[in-house]
């Protein structure tokens, strides 16, 4: 296992926790495609996937659309969000969000920002965001949401420094997706393939909770709760792999294994 360093190279950047398997480096830009293909991000949003033998690494493309991702976009960074080796190559403006979640939750080994169109109503109006069905258990937990005009007043709403990501990850906690006010959402996962499918699933019950709320009309809505919401996110956690399949096979022709 490769040993991270906290030391910088004589040019200031941060030193690299090791090579990844070039398997998994392709499954990291083959998941930005998924999520475009899935409606999830389109000329923006990001996923990163924490570096599997550096816990203080994480990997994401540089600045880049999602659909556009190829193995050799994929960068290193630290936990500051300082790119490893970017070689001219541009960084994501909000970076920070990726960097400052995986400082606050080991457990977390990968994320995916993006605007998904669906979920952001549920930002902007207090109507908090529940779990619709068995795919979206992960939200039983409850979704907490962000307001950025809490902490640091008028912003252009972007996530784009470490106090901002600080602020993020506060609010996220022990989620698994947290909303961000007038702007999108973050969803977490102890894998790349469980973050991919709670990104995928949170946008999908978004547009399921929208349809139960329109047909219900004021009546109560019987949505999961709290021990149905972990009983069935267990499941997902393993079923997740048959999804992930399904998607990564999709793009195989785009991103080889
Ligand atoms: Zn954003």
């Amino acid at each position: 296992m490769a040993r991270p360093s906290k030391k910088s190279t004589s040019a200031g950047a941060p030193r690299s926790g090791g090579k990844v398997a070039s398997q998994r480096v392709a499954d990291l830009a083959a998941a930005s495609r998924i999520l475009a293909a899935q409606g999830v991000v389109d000329g923006f949003g990001h996923v990163s996937m924490r570096h599997p033998a550096a816990p203080d690494r994480y990997l994401m493309a540089r600045s880049l659309a999602p659909a556009l991702v190829t193995p050799k976009d994929i960068l290193e960074y630290d936990l500051d969000s300082n790119p490893c080796d970017a070689a001219g190559r541009g960084s994501f403006l909000e970076r920070f969000i990726h960097g400052e979640i995986y400082k606050t939750r080991a457990d977390v080994m990968a994320v995916v920002h993006s605007h998904s169109p669906s979920v952001i109503p549920f930002g902007l109006v207090d109507v908090p965001m529940r779990a619709m069905f068995h795919n979206a258990a992960f939200l039983a937990a409850g979704v907490p949401v962000f307001d950025i005009r809490e902490k640091f007043g008028a912003t252009d709403l972007l996530v784009s420094d470490g106090a901002k990501g600080v602020a993020l990850a506060e609010i996220v906690g022990q989620h698994d997706v947290a909303l961000m006010r007038a702007h999108g959402s973050v969803a977490c996962g102890p894998s790349l393939e469980a973050a991919v499918f709670r990104a995928v699933y949170t946008e999908v019950n978004a547009r399921v909770q929208h349809w139960t709320i329109a047909l219900g009309d004021g009546a109560p809505i019987s949505a999961l709760d709290l021990d149905e919401g972990r009983l069935a996110d267990a499941v997902n956690l393993t079923a997740a792999t048959r999804a992930w399949n399904l998607w990564r096979t999709m793009v195989r022709g785009q991103v080889k294994w």
